[in-house]
């Protein structure tokens, strides 16, 4: 029988691998040499460091992540090794993208702006960046884009250099994090970068907290009590920093993914894999689509205010942001075990696609804006 060691925070990860073996969930942050030793497969997230040090002397097999990213991941030594290795790319892309937009809603709402006013740049347009746009786009933003890797493999004209995108109103970074080459993003945005950004700027990070340099992001957000920051990820995680916490105006534990149809996707992704690499049929199949959820919202108040309304009663950011926020006041070794369990214990959240929006009176400019978000429309 095989044996499958599971990070505990996986969703559906007893149900799932259990159709192929024997599973063992323990705590990422725990997750040993002596934890994984017998172990034929490994199922992380990005809480656990996978490398030499982690799997010498163990009979491993297979390593998954049921993550996007895979910074946590020396591929250089599974490779070295042949251990298969499967990564869940793209599996909440669609959440990621729908927290951007109830952060970039909610500082709308908190300032009276209107979307069409507003420029955003997007860093890194890949499977997260490309949604991002496409909101943009759709709720008339001027749209300024950068990726140099894109840029030089495909005949795309629309690509702007980081200094030129940095000055939009609001930029949002969806790079992945790699610390070698001419396109690492260690510290991407750092003070010199920081400086060209306008001084009431939004700056809004979802990828890694590293991209950031996070020190020299509270010596800028002191410096500039116009500008606004979203973070959801930070350097040094779960011991982030209380004082950047307090300065930025939405702070959320790296959850920016974690809706359930995000989570369930990376489950699958890495189930298939692993059903590929120990030849062993697919038996668990995700539960057919139950019937959507229905919400209402005001359709003669503007794109504002209708996007404002369908998205916090799907999704409260605001309560996200009071729950670390009230933790930035513990001491850090505190702050550093709430981090992890609002994490642990984060309440059910669905994608935008699991609702339908019953608008009232009908517009039919912001019934389409509202479709181009996946909700469901009964207009
Ligand atoms: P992706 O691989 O589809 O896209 C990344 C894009 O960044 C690519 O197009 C790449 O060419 C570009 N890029 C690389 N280096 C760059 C640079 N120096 N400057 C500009 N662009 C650069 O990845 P994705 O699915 O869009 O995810 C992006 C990142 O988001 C992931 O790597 C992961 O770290 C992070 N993520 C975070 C969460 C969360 O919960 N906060 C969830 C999922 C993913």
């Amino acid at each position: 029988m095989l044996k499958i060691i599971a990070d505990e925070n996986i969703l559906l990860a007893e149900q799932v691998f259990g159709t192929i073996g024997e599973v063992v969930l323990l705590p990422g942050r725990e997750l040993d040499r002596a934890a994984v030793r017998d172990a034929d497969a490994l199922i992380v997230r990005s809480t656990t460091r996978v490398d030499a040090e982690l799997l010498q002397g163990s009979r491993v097999r297979f390593v998954g992540t049921a993550t996007i990213g895979t910074d946590h991941i020396d591929r250089d030594y599974l490779q070295q090794r042949g251990i298969a290795f499967a990564d869940a790319a793209g599996s909440s892309a669609d959440a990621v993208a729908e927290y951007v937009f109830a952060a970039i809603t909610q500082l709308v709402i908190d300032t009276g702006a209107r979307f069409r006013d507003l420029s955003l740049g997007v860093i890194g347009v890949g499977a997260i960046g490309s949604r991002v746009a496409r909101y943009g786009r759709m709720l008339g933003m001027n749209v300024l884009l950068n990726d140099p890797p894109l840029a030089r493999s495909s005949a795309r004209p629309d690509f702007l250099p980081l200094d030129e995108v940095l000055t939009a109103d609001i930029v949002t970074l969806h790079v992945p994090l790699t610390r070698s080459g001419e396109d690492r993003t260690v510290h991407l945005i750092d003070e010199q970068k920081l400086g060209l950004l306008q001084p009431q700027a939004v700056l809004i990070n979802t990828s890694r907290g590293a991209v950031v340099d996070n020190q020299a992001l509270s010596r800028w957000l002191q410096a500039h009590p116009q500008a606004r920051a979203v973070l959801d990820v930070w350097e040094n995680e779960p011991a982030i920093d209380a004082r950047l916490v307090q300065q930025v105006r939405l702070a959320t534990p790296h959850i920016a993914g974690y809706s359930y149809e995000g989570k369930r996707n990376g489950t699958l992704m890495v189930y298939r894999a692993l059903c590929r690499e120990f030849a062993v049929p697919e038996h668990w199949q995700p539960e057919p689509a139950e019937e959507t959820h229905r919400i209402r919202c005001r359709g003669d108040a503007g794109a504002e205010i209708a996007l404002y309304e369908a998205v916090s009663q799907v999704y409260d950011i605001e309560a996200d942001n009071e729950r670390l926020q009230r933790a930035a006041g513990e001491n850090p070794h505190e702050l550093a075990q709430t981090f992890d369990h609002l994490r642990k214990t984060y309440p059910l959240r669905r994608d935008f696609s699991q609702y339908t929006v019953v608008l009232s009176p009908v517009s039919m400019e912001v019934a389409t804006i509202l479709s181009g978000f996946r909700f469901a429309v009964d207009a």
